[in-house]
């Protein structure tokens, strides 16, 4: 996954790009960077890792100008080499060019194979260079009609931002995927991916882009180009509102909070259950347990502590351990679990194994009963569409069944949130994607189609 970010008309937009990319980092971890353009020229600035390691004054003065274009990376296999970092930049026949992409597309392989057989050199693995090469091939006479043509090429999920010398575009693809918001600060503008960014900034929300709106930021003003082929049905990704977004977001008009309260209300509708005290792992279903409490009547308590210092550089150390990493993260408070029937609320299950150790630590000190209560129904299928699901294969919720999952995990009861209650519970904001729980994939995935891509799922952002 990853967080993206565009500023318009601000003045020291690079350092506006660079607060934004802080509230956007849960969106990736990896990598950022940020490029700038002042007018006369393009700056640029990337690096592996945290947006605090990876800039300071210093390069942030460097960054000159009042257009920025901002990214956040989350990436597996394909991804770790730097030259992916994002954003991507070019210089064409127009101007200088940096484009920053949320999404997956499932036909990059396609076309990057025609655009290789054609004399197209890729610089990099990531799928997001093809549209480079679109824009600069495209036969049209303008950069709008140029962005608009290589954007009615690619297929699958595509929030992008992008620069053009001074002028700002912003897309979402036709099913609209990922989310992609527009705000005002000022005179200027600024487009993210969710609206946490703009709080920071102190810039007012202006509105979500429509599911294959593409706009033009340029002077102030804000541009309606052609939209993309409309589809059947926009189908906006529910794992956004399940995991991926921050609470304190609003994204396709609706509070993330709210969605996942509701989730957690409907949870416990579906999975009732007596016991003394509710708990999420936190943070990301504090939202999702704290609607379990209110629907069940059950107190929340904090019973467990997530220490947010656990960073990518950590050494780990020779340890025998079997629950170490997750250790690392979380420990229980005994003084609230012992000798009580505890309810443990997350999000999703994924793999099981933090869960699994979560259930362990819970265990030893002294929870009488353990009942897991997941916010989502099981993860079953691979995401093409952005979200770095693993391999069917690593999946706890695709070959397993629940009671052998709940012997896996070693609780004594495990319920999931249905499909169906999931989806009612945000239905003013759908239809929604809902391929990792349902294997239904509304954007055609070529790329397994043609055999050029792995049917096990892909690995990059
Ligand atoms: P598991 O117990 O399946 O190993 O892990 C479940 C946890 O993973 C949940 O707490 C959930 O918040 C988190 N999770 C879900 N999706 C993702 C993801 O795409 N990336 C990361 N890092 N964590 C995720
Ligand atoms: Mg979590």
């Amino acid at each position: 996954m990853c967080g993206i970010v565009g500023i318009s008309g601000i003045e020291s937009a690079a350092s506006q790009a660079y607060l934004s990319l802080y509230a956007l980092q849960h969106r990736g971890q990896e990598a950022a960077g940020i490029v700038a353009f002042d007018g006369t020229k393009t700056r640029s600035h990337k690096g592996r890792g945290l947006v605090s390691e990876v800039f300071d004054a210093e390069a942030l003065a460097r960054l000159r100008g009042d257009t920025a274009v901002g990214h956040v990376r989350y990436s597996t296999a394909g991804g770790q080499d730097i030259s992916n970092a994002q954003p991507l930049t070019a210089r064409f026949s127009r101007g200088d060019l940096a484009l920053a992409h949320n999404g997956n597309l499932t036909n990059h392989l396609d076309l990057r194979n025609r655009l290789v057989e054609e004399g197209a050199i890729f610089r990099s693995s990531a799928d997001s260079e093809t549209l480079v090469h679109l824009i600069a091939k495209s036969r049209h006479d303008t950069v709008d009609t140029q962005v608009d043509d290589a954007m009615s090429h690619l297929e699958g999920a595509f929030s992008i931002i992008m620069s053009v010398d001074s002028a700002i575009y912003a897309a979402r693809d036709p099913r609209g995927f990922r989310p992609l918001v527009l705000g005002r600060k000022g005179s200027g503008y600024v487009v993210a991916s969710e609206t946490c960014a703009l709080d920071i900034l102190g810039a007012e929300y202006v509105r979500d882009l429509e599911p294959g709106e593409v706009i033009r930021i340029l002077h102030g003003e804000v541009t309606n180009l052609r939209s993309l082929k409309p589809t059947d049905r926009p189908a906006p990704c529910i794992f956004e509102l399940v995991y991926f977004a921050r609470p304190d977001s609003s994204i396709w008009d609706a509070s993330v909070d709210r969605a996942r309260r509701e989730f957690g209300r409907q949870l416990a509708r579906e999975h009732p259950v007596e016991a003394d005290a509710v708990m999420a792992v936190p943070d990301s279903a504090n939202s999702a347990a704290l609607g379990f409490a209110e629907e069940s009547g059950i107190p929340f308590e904090l019973g467990l502590l997530r220490n947010h210092y656990v960073g990518r550089t950590f050494i780990k150390p020779l340890q025998e351990d079997r629950d170490f990493g997750a250790r690392m993260k979380y420990n229980p408070v005994k003084e609230v679990i012992d000798g009580k029937r505890v309810v443990i609320v997350d999000d999703s299950l994924v793999r099981g194994t933090t869960s699994r150790s979560l259930v362990r630590m819970l265990r030893g000190v002294g929870a009488k009963e353990v009942h897991f209560r997941i916010g989502s129904p099981p993860v079953r299928w691979p995401c093409f569409y952005g979200i770095d699901m693993p391999t069917r294969a690593e999946l706890i919720g695709s070959s397993l069944e629940i009671p052998e999952i709940e012997a896996e995990l070693g609780v004594d009861t495990l319920g999931y949130l249905s499909l169906e209650g999931m989806v009612d519970a945000v239905a003013q904001g759908g239809p929604y994607c809902t391929a990792c729980f349902s294997g239904e994939y509304p954007a055609p995935l070529i790329d397994v189609e043609k055999g050029l891509a792995s049917p096990e799922g892909p690995r990059r952002c």
